[in-house]
């Protein structure tokens, strides 16, 4: 296992769309491995490939306070959406920044383990808030895109300015 890099908005690998898992091997599984240690040492709650570079689907996601409840989502699907809820999200690609954004309040959705096999569940509040969230970083979204364009605009020139003067 290792610590992976995060990328950070606006990186233009952000919006690679992830591509299916199709082989369930040992490689795999220590990338799983390694995307939950890195989530766990940013204390994110989710973390999608694309984040890390990889444009694959697969996503880790642990919204328990003991932070001992890892889910390994491949392939992860949503089969149905259910409600309307507005929550405060924040994004390990977009440090510091917290924006309300409207979502479905429960889902319905399926995904494959390390293994292979498929698992179906339901969720609610904010373990689907975070399935939400995850499933559009490996289709290129980020919750700042349900922001106005000047809002996102704001916050893509801050986050640029920090990066510069992180550099300097
Ligand atoms: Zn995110």
């Amino acid at each position: 296992m290792s610590i992976l890099d995060i990328l950070y908005y606006p990186d233009p690998k952000l919006r690679d769309c992830a591509k299916p898992v199709e082989l369930f091997d040992q490689q795999l599984a220590e990338f799983a491995d390694s995307m939950l240690e890195t989530m766990y040492h940013s204390s994110g709650i989710g973390l999608a490939a694309t984040q890390v570079g990889v444009a694959k689907r697969v996503v880790v996601i642990d919204v328990s306070e003991e932070r001992d409840q890892p889910q390994f989502l491949i392939n992860p699907e949503i089969l149905s959406l259910e409600g309307e809820e507005v929550s405060e999200e924040g994004c390990l690609s977009v440090p510091s920044v917290y924006e309300k954004v409207t979502r479905a309040e429960r889902v319905r959705f399926r995904a494959q383990d390390k293994s292979g096999d498929m698992v179906e569940m339901d969720a609610e509040g904010l373990l689907a808030v975070c399935i939400q969230h995850e499933l559009d970083h490996l289709d290129g979204k980020l919750f700042i895109d349900y922001l106005s364009g000047l809002k996102r605009q704001r916050i893509r020139k801050k986050l640029e300015k920090e990066a510069r003067l992180a550099q300097a």
